[in-house]
């Protein structure tokens, strides 16, 4: 492809949006507008890394060099502007969306089953206390002796959900719908109908609801939870005794420095973009091509510009010529540019008639893994001068062995 016809517009300056060094490169070379829309640049380089992926099938990404975590079925790649959030463990590399990932819950001796026999429940005045934090305030108690109460309607048929997550733990709601399917906030009059008092609800006496706890409640013994009559709680509430969950399941969002569920080792939170996914029963992981070209931005750069290895570059030579005095190095540089079309190498022939400051900063930017200048100096001894991107020293290669050195140089 020639500069002109994908009518690149480079830019000196960082855009002042940027969030991330790739994004500000991928700009400022034009690959991409300001408002992150790919250009023909762009298009070219997504398209590249489509075929990419459907030659490599699941190790595109190794293949691209990439540092990347996930599982069987989602390949993310960390990066602090990332859009969703994941659980990683270092040790054992577990990977999971946040809202998805499990954890070690925390065994609390005086609330376990074998340590405190059932007590008798006890119903006590709690005034203003609609809060888990206010309650435990009140009473002078922990936190993890407390049932929070989560109130829900079921899309599809309108069922009541009643969720109990202990006082210390916070519900992860896309778990809640991986159990019970598609649910809302219940509203004021549907948890009165309900026989529930908001602020002060528990599971006990409630007519028609779909009780839900997490498996750590039926655990917990004597938990405080709600009377279901607005300044009032109940002491030792226990599941099984004194009402039965008709789903119990892991419910919780796993958070910073929770116990790895299969290692132990503390869980880390990280933002990240999703680069691969794999919808149920595929065979191959479907590559989210704008978010790989922006790690691959991310992780190949220097501060001139993009360092694109092979493969990961759209195009592997950027080719130009060096306005010339007596001799037409334009001309030379056509002919080498069919040479390379001919030899198979990807290439971009910079045609302008521009000053070599100019396109040196442009070669950088774009970052083409090898440039190939043209040069009225080298064309006197029959040769062109060879530059891998990534290092200082350049060669010059006599022209009849362009092809040969390029593919020494890209291995
Ligand atoms: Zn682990």
């Amino acid at each position: 492809m020639k500069y002109r016809d994908l009518q690149i517009q480079t830019q000196r300056e960082a855009p002042n949006n940027a969030r991330t060094e790739g994004f500000s490169f991928l700009v400022r070379a034009g690959y991409l507008t300001r408002e992150n829309v790919p250009t023909k640049l762009g298009e070219r380089a997504l398209d590249h890394l489509r075929k990419l992926s459907d030659t490599f099938g699941d190790t595109f990404l190794s293949t691209l060099g990439l540092q990347t975590i996930g599982n069987e079925n989602e390949i993310f790649y960390a990066i602090a502007s990332g859009s969703i959030e994941v659980a990683h463990c270092t040790s054992c590399k577990y990977t999971e969306r946040l809202e998805l990932a499990r954890f070690a819950k925390p065994t609390i001796p005086h609330v376990e089953a074998d340590r405190d026999p059932p007590l008798p429940i006890e119903k006590v005045p709690t005034p203003d206390c609609d809060t888990i934090e206010s309650l435990a305030n009140f009473l002078g108690i922990p936190k993890e002796t407390t049932a929070k109460a989560l109130m829900y309607t079921r899309v599809v048929d309108n069922r009541f959900v009643f969720v109990i997550v202990r006082g210390d733990m916070q519900l992860s709601e896309a778990k809640l719908k991986g159990k019970v399917g598609d649910v809302r906030a219940a509203t004021a009059e549907e948890i009165t109908k309900a026989g529930a008092a908001a602020g002060y609800a528990s599971p006990i006496g409630l007519k028609d609801a779909l009780i839900v706890v997490d498996d750590l409640i039926p655990q917990s013994l004597n938990l405080v939870a709600g009377a279901n009559e607005a300044g009032y709680h109940l002491k030792n509430t226990n599941h099984g005794r004194d009402y039965s969950a008709e789903i119990i399941a892991d419910l919780i969002q796993t958070k910073e420095g929770d116990a790895c569920f299969n290692c132990g080792n503390q869980l880390s939170v990280l933002s990240a973009d999703i680069l691969a996914t794999r919808s149920h029963g595929e065979a191959v992981l479907r590559p989210h091509v704008e978010n790989v070209l922006l790690a691959v931005a991310e992780t190949y750069h220097d501060e001139k510009g993009l360092t694109l290895p092979n493969p990961a570059a759209a195009f592997d030579i950027y080719l130009m010529h060096l306005p010339g005095k007596a001799m037409d190095t334009r001309a030379k540089a056509e002919e080498i540019y069919s040479t390379l079309q001919n030899a198979g190498i990807g290439t971009m022939f910079d045609d302008r008639d521009e000053r070599a400051g100019v396109k040196f900063n442009d070669a950088d930017l774009i970052g083409c893994p090898i440039r190939v200048t043209v040069g009225e100096k080298g064309l006197k001894e029959g040769m062109v001068e060879l530059k891998p991107r990534k290092v200082k020293e350049n060669q010059f290669v006599p022209i009849e062995k362009i092809v040969e050195a390029i593919k020494t140089n890209l291995k």
